[in-house]
């Protein structure tokens, strides 16, 4: 028994339902009503707040390290590594633009890569390195990575032979930001709609049939599914595998000297400094298949490299303790390291497949959605 003001205020058919209150759904559904102004737009959430790889993440905000990009360029040729490296600047200068660097916590402090006495990797990276920077320049107008072998020292790691530095790159705080984009998105007049999970989706010719789990339906003339690393549960058709990423966070270390985001081993390892701590993510590559999941957990395998990667590289001769353990799912393509934005039928758009990089691609993925729904 619905009053007429529940069901003209609340069960009006919204104009577009976006399935995901990531960053890609939130900026999707963001820039849909920018567009549209009279527009109902809903974002449906099972979590009760944005609960994915979006609130997980280690907020680098970065494009590559030089390591994975003459990886890319090996594999896919030069331009389609040149051409997802300048996807990834702009996007991360649209983010900052469109909520503010003082905001989302946007630190300016570099970008490094760290390879280990003996790394296989630096070879290559050494060869490769000012071809790289050349075919950057046409994106950045300068070049991009220096050798800064003397910062080493400074932060206190062992047995870290080379280093790569850009100062392109630097740190956000992803709560912060995902925070800032809630409001935004409310302040625009778009619907968010929290502990919403969505079971199944129906194409029916005049609109979509969203069955959710708590048994109600929701019908909208169009839906957007941005779930990126849990698509296959709504749509198994799509090369979308889950891939799931373990994060650790020590407690305050005193005397802390890292800055910045640090890669290593093409990217499979990452770490930062947060309020004093180090926190550290990666390790996936030790157990592809065990972490193609989308179940939250850690494991004690990847927990016991983290562990390692802080005690002898990291962190070598300082205590240290663990304060906190967490996972997030990714959207990978079983070949390919792009995104997946297209239409699935009439009224049904994906958006999904962010890989590693949603927050430096994530408000342009978005920004292509909302124009391919508005067609
Ligand atoms: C550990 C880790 C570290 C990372 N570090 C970085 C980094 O430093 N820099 C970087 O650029 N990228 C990083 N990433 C990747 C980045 O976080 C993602 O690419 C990005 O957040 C993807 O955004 P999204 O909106 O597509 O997906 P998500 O944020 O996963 O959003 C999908 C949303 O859909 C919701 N949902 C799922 N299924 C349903 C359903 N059936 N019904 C309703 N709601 C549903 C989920 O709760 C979620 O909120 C990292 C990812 C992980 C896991």
């Amino acid at each position: 028994m619905l009053s007429v003001w529940e069901s003209t205020s609340f069960h009006g058919r919204p104009h577009l339902a976006v399935i995901g209150g990531g960053i890609v759904g939130l900026f999707s559904a963001l820039f849909h009503k920018r567009a549209h102004p009279s527009h109902r737009v809903v974002v449906v959430e099972r979590g009760v707040y944005p609960s994915g790889a979006s609130v997980k993440n280690a907020g680098f905000a970065c494009f590559g390290s030089p390591s994975e990009l003459l990886a890319d360029r090996a594999k896919e040729g030069e331009d389609a590594m040149l051409l997802r490296v300048e996807e990834r600047w702009r996007g991360l200068q649209e983010l900052r633009q469109e909520l503010g660097d003082a905001v989302i916590g946007f630190e300016p402090s570099g970008g490094h890569e760290i390879y280990r006495v003996g790394d296989a990797l630096y070879p290559p990276v050494s060869h490769g390195f000012d071809d790289l920077n050349t075919a950057l320049r046409p994106i950045f107008g300068r070049p991009v990575f220096t050798w800064r072998n003397d910062l080493i020292a400074h932060f206190g790691s062992k047995g870290v032979e080379h280093l790569a530095y850009t100062d392109l790159e630097g740190p956000i705080d992803t709560g912060r930001m995902m925070r800032a984009l809630l409001r935004k998105v409310a302040e625009a007049g778009v619907e968010f709609r929290p502990s919403s999970l969505v079971k199944r989706l129906e194409d029916r010719g005049t609109h979509v049939e969203l069955e959710l789990a708590d048994g109600t339906a929701l019908a909208a003339d169009q839906v957007l599914v941005a779930t990126n690393g849990y698509t296959s549960a709504l749509l198994p058709d799509l090369d979308v595998v889950p891939a799931r990423g373990q994060v650790v966070l020590t407690k305050p270390v005193p005397g802390l000297a890292l800055r910045g985001t640090f890669h290593l081993d093409e990217g499979f390892y990452y770490f930062r400094e947060y309020q004093g701590a180090v926190l550290l993510g990666g390790g996936r590559n030790l157990d592809v298949t065990g972490e193609t999941t989308m179940e939250d957990g850690v494991t004690d395998g990847i927990q016991t490299a983290l562990h390692a990667l802080l005690r002898d590289v990291i962190l070598p001769g300082t205590p240290f303790s663990i304060a906190q353990r967490w996972s997030g799912v990714m959207g990978f393509g079983t070949d390919s390291k792009s995104p997946l934005i297209q239409r699935h039928s009439e009224r049904v758009g994906v958006a999904v497949r962010l890989g590693g990089m949603g927050v430096a691609i994530g408000i342009r993925v978005a920004r292509s959605a909302a124009a391919m729904m508005k067609a």
